[in-house]
């Protein structure tokens, strides 16, 4: 049976990168029936702390990403005793020794430095991913694997771990193949099997470089405040790395386990393009039913602009079109913070005229004629739809110019200098409001 893991330290948020590391090897595990372990390599005592342990544990299993541990968390800090009991051996059989040399007391107690004895030779191990890598051992010396007999280090600790759970399958971060050659060194010495490795490829910023706090939000939490959803995040994290074969994007969680394939990880690095996760993101919020949006947006938690009405009717007429615009619910809210919405609750009145005046224009008065003829052509368009609102209008603005008469059209509609397209607003608050916002706009100008 496969049996894979994901053993995170707790000593920062959960980052994006360890999420998308316990996704693979979730996915490897649930496709082949296995199972996958979590353990907790708290050993950083200085770091570490329960607090992101919890968050670490929340966050991948608010994504669905559950393992098969029997009993209590595994922690390393809790496995002092054991790592003991492996040093020792290693020591009796003279694989490991205590450097007598780097040994001092330290505030009165004594600090043993342990090390491996080196048998200095090339290991070649095959990755799932990479093929055949090939270490010489020789420069890597003599390695430290504890600070005494009761403080083993992670190199030690990961091996005798990944042992007693029984893993067979250790898939992690690239930046981890540099230190499976000492880890095979200490399985060599302890005389246990080698387990399967596959070393994932890093996740890079826009610029190509290894994706880090400058480029912007790494931690899952942050995502997740901003109205990243779960599916489009373990949808955008499969494919960071890894490609179908196909030119399918979407996926569930369940349709990764059947599509999953560890042939199909690519060897270079991964970009984090936020554009596509944005795209992921709106394609599953476009799944949502108004109630569903509605709960997903929480505008009970935000100050809102104070015409800004959730119980009215003109918000459910202007939802599916915040629905239908926004990635994120961070969008959303600046979007309506901003008073991008406000157009639908409030008939627009104290703006400046000259924002009515398009930039080409000389005067605002070269608007007026146009709005006038909007109005006529208004006063009989069908308002049913966006779509014949907007044909109503068409042939005319491509006649006088788009920006000429859509610019004062939008600007008499929404009294703002950023708002939705005039066809969109016209539509949302319906013909009588549309034609009194013009008529307003052209006594502004006539005065
Ligand atoms: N605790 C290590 C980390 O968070 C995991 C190492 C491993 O997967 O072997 O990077």
């Amino acid at each position: 049976m496969i049996v894979t893991r994901i053993p995170p330290s707790p000593t920062g948020h959960l980052h994006i990168g360890t999420a998308r590391t316990a996704l693979f090897n979730y996915l490897l595990a649930k496709q082949n029936g296995g199972k996958m372990l979590f353990r907790s390599e708290d050993t950083d005592k200085a770091r570490s702390t329960k607090e992101f342990e919890q968050e670490i544990i929340d966050g991948l299993h608010w994504l669905g990403l559950t393992w098969d541990n029997e009993g209590e968390i595994v922690r390393q800090s809790e496995r002092v005793s054991i790592y003991k009991e492996y040093l020792l051996k290693l020591i009796d059989d003279g694989n490991a020794y205590i450097s007598k040399e780097e040994s001092k007391t330290v505030l009165g107690t004594m600090v043993e430095v342990i090390r491996l004895k080196n048998p200095n030779k090339k290991i070649t191990f095959n990755d799932l991913v990479r093929g055949d890598i090939t270490f010489d051992t020789t420069e890597l010396g003599d390695v430290v694997i504890a600070r005494n007999i009761d403080d083993a280090l992670y190199h030690f600790t990961v091996v005798v771990d990944d042992y007693l759970m029984g893993v067979t399958h250790v898939m992690r971060g690239e930046d981890h193949i540099s230190n499976t050659p000492r880890q095979i060194l200490i399985q060599e010495a302890l005389g246990i099997e080698r387990p399967i490795y596959a070393h994932l490829p890093l996740i890079l910023a826009s610029d190509r470089s290894k994706m880090s706090k400058r480029h912007g939000a790494v931690a899952l939490k942050e995502y997740r405040e901003m109205g990243y959803t779960k599916e489009a995040i373990i949808n955008f994290l499969a494919l960071l790395g890894w490609n179908p074969g196909t030119d399918r994007e979407l996926f569930t969680l369940p349709e990764l386990i059947e599509n999953f394939s560890v042939d199909h990880i690519h060897k270079n690095g991964a970009v984090f393009d936020i554009k596509k996760f944005n795209w992921f993101n709106r394609e599953y919020l476009k799944k949502y039913s108004d109630d569903e949006f509605i709960k997903y947006l929480a505008l009970e938690e935000v100050e809102l602009p104070y015409c800004f009405n959730p119980n009215s009717e003109e918000f459910s007429r202007v939802l599916p079109l915040i629905k239908e615009r926004v990635h994120t619910r961070k969008e959303a809210i600046d979007e309506i913070k901003a008073g991008e919405y406000d157009f639908a609750f409030i008939t627009p009145t104290d703006y400046e005229t000259d924002l009515l005046k398009w930039k080409n224009d000389d005067s605002v008065k070269t608007a007026l004629p146009r709005l006038k003829q909007a109005l006529t052509l208004l006063e009989n368009a069908d308002f049913s739809s966006m779509e014949n609102i907007k044909s109503a209008l068409w042939l005319y603005a491509e006649e006088v110019g788009k920006g000429e008469l859509l610019w004062p059209l939008r600007v008499a509609l929404s009294g703002k200098e950023r708002s939705p397209d005039p066809f969109t607003i016209a539509f949302v608050i319906g013909r009588v409001e549309t034609l009194k916002r013009i008529k307003n706009a052209c006594d502004k100008i006539g005065e």
